[in-house]
């Protein structure tokens, strides 16, 4: 009978023990047998890295991390795949790559599939169908450009998809979008609207409004279009989170946040619900909320979800012709052939909210393509580091897309990190050159290569949802810089594989001010991870092509491709 009992304790005891065991995580993981790209101040690639709790604890060769285990560690054998750090996303939109989850697709290829103004009709016909009479329909990312008929859709193509239901098609860029002629009577648009500062309502030969609104004219919608149900944003959110974590990204940043996204995103965090790490840049209003004492957001733990920089606009989207240049678009959109798009706000205000946030020790995002556009930034970063200096700012030109030299100089001297789009070398980089910049100005778009060679650091991004979010297809549009046919666009601005990547690792955590514990795979830096299924230094013409395995976050595997066929 004792002998029983003790049996039964010691056989609860081990069942105890395994359980915690296999709750927790072990204590010590040693990955090794493949490549550990470390990213470090050296590029080294390493043997083995040592993983405790969430952090990296050893790094080096096999003998040395397998003696910093002592024989207790969990081995993960790489086989021949590489590790690299966790992508860092320098800007895009959490959760924008989950909207096609409830808003209609309307992106042609390579993306999507719509080539004709009849796929975005016939896409927004069948979803007004399911919905009922005055409910709003939704579709996002047609591309005027890649539809055979080379225009926006106006009121009255959309209203061949429904005149009972409001519609509202966005543009790729995010910049510009088309309604139908209920939407326009919802949001209230006649001939006898003026166009907002900074916007346009785009009209007909009689004046009345053709559809098509630009920049700031977009915000008419605020407060009209209804925000998604409860069910919606959680199936954003929910596809969203997949397709981050299936591209290797761990940090992911919401780049221009609505107040009204600032609580959902941390309480989704603290519930456990967003596995990966945010950076949130909350946009000027909320900004200034903020700053004001009227919005709460100071998150707890940095290291989960942090508060950056506060997001600006000053231009638009070179592909919506609204990027502001100094020089005549190459092909112009109307009978104006000195059209060189517009700034978004005026210099005077744009030097007001830098000099306002500057001086309360925000860290300032603008976001300026046109080289018009990145004269007034830097003219407003410049003053107000004249009236207040600041030592190590890092305030961000957002795409900086057509970067002149001497204003990549002048970023220099400035302590400026331009953050550049520079998968628009593939998307757009045909269009670039034939039709919005001309052969010469799309060779330079985004020079990373000019920006590197003046000890300039530098980010890449995909503007999530304007392109998907995948970062081996930003290394190898920096390296390769192809169009979607395949021509070469300015190869004289190409990178090497380990700067490329350090511009969606390493110096994406220095632009968040995060360099201390993230980007780089070194000791007591967090364990975030990334399982490739080679090297991205093998073969540097195909980096598209390596396929994201595994992603871990703070040491504990968050999304693995196997689990993720199992399902489909
Ligand atoms: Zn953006």
């Amino acid at each position: 009978m004792r002998l029983r009992s003790a049996v039964a304790l010691a056989a609860t005891a081990a069942l105890a023990a395994g359980a915690a065991w296999l709750l927790r995580p072990a204590a010590r993981t040693v990955y090794l047998g493949g490549p550990i790209l470390t990213v470090d101040a050296a590029d080294r690639v390493v043997e083995a890295l040592g993983v405790e709790g969430e952090r990296i604890a050893a790094v080096g060769s096999r003998e040395e991390v397998l003696a910093w285990a002592g024989g207790r560690a969990r081995v993960v054998d790489l086989a021949g795949r590489a590790l690299v750090p966790g992508f860092i996303d320098a800007h895009g939109h959490f959760p924008g790559s989950g909207i096609t989850a409830v808003y209609v697709d309307l992106s042609s290829p390579p993306i999507g599939e719509v080539r004709r103004l009849d796929d975005v009709i016939e896409r927004l016909r069948v979803r007004a169908a399911e919905k009922a009479p005055g409910e709003w329909v939704v579709g996002w990312s047609y591309d005027d450009t890649l539809l055979a008929e080379r225009r926006h859709p106006t009121r009255a193509d959309l209203d061949r998809a429904s005149t009972e239901h409001p519609i509202v098609a966005w543009h790729v860029s995010g910049h510009l979008c088309a309604l139908n002629s209920a939407a326009l009577a919802r949001v209230g648009l006649d001939a006898a609207t003026p166009d907002p500062p900074g916007g346009r309502i785009r009209r007909d030969a009689s004046g009345a409004p053709d559809g098509v609104l630009e920049e700031t004219a977009t915000e008419l919608l605020r407060g009209v279009l209804p925000p998604p149900t409860l069910r919606e944003a959680w199936a954003i959110v929910r596809e969203a989170t997949r397709r981050t974590l299936a591209a290797g990204v761990t940090t992911a940043q919401n780049g221009y946040a609505e107040a009204a996204q600032l609580g959902p995103l941390l309480w989704l965090s603290r519930l456990g619900l967003l596995p990966m790490r945010i950076v949130v840049w909350p946009r000027e209003e909320v900004a200034e909320r903020i700053l004001a004492g009227d919005l709460d957001f100071d998150p707890p733990d940095p290291d989960r979800v942090r508060r950056g920089a506060v997001k600006l606009i000053a231009d638009g989207s070179i592909q919506g012709y609204t990027a502001f240049l100094t020089q005549p678009y190459f092909v112009p959109p109307g009978d104006d052939p000195d059209y060189r798009g517009w700034p978004r706000i005026a210099p005077a205000e744009l030097n007001a909210q830098v000099e306002r946030f500057h001086r309360a020790g925000w860290q300032i995002a603008v976001h300026g393509n046109g080289d018009a556009a990145i004269d007034e930034i830097l003219d407003a970063f410049e003053a107000a580091q004249r009236a207040y200096p600041r030592d190590d700012a890092r305030h961000i030109l957002v795409h900086a897309q057509m970067a002149r030299d001497d204003q990549l100089d002048r970023m220099k001297r400035l302590g400026v990190i331009p953050s550049f789009f520079v998968l628009h070398t593939y998307y757009w980089g045909d269009r670039h050159r034939d039709v919005f910049l001309g052969p010469e100005r799309a060779a330079r778009i985004s020079p990373t290569r000019s920006a590197e060679e003046r000890g300039l650091r530098f980010t890449l991004h995909a503007d999530t949802p304007v392109v998907p979010l995948e970062p081996l297809r930003i290394l190898w549009a920096a390296v390769n810089r192809r169009t979607t046919s395949g021509a070469e666009l300015g190869p004289e601005q190409r990178i090497g594989v380990q700067r490329a990547l350090r511009a969606v690792t390493a110096d994406a955590a220095w632009q968040h001010f995060e360099e201390a514990t993230k980007g780089s795979l070194e000791p007591g830096k967090l364990a975030d991870l990334v399982i490739l299924s080679r090297s991205p230094l093998d073969d540097p013409a195909h980096l598209d092509r390596i396929r994201v395995l595994e992603t871990i976050v703070g040491g504990s595997s968050v999304w693995r491709a196997e689990d993720e066929a199992d399902v489909r």
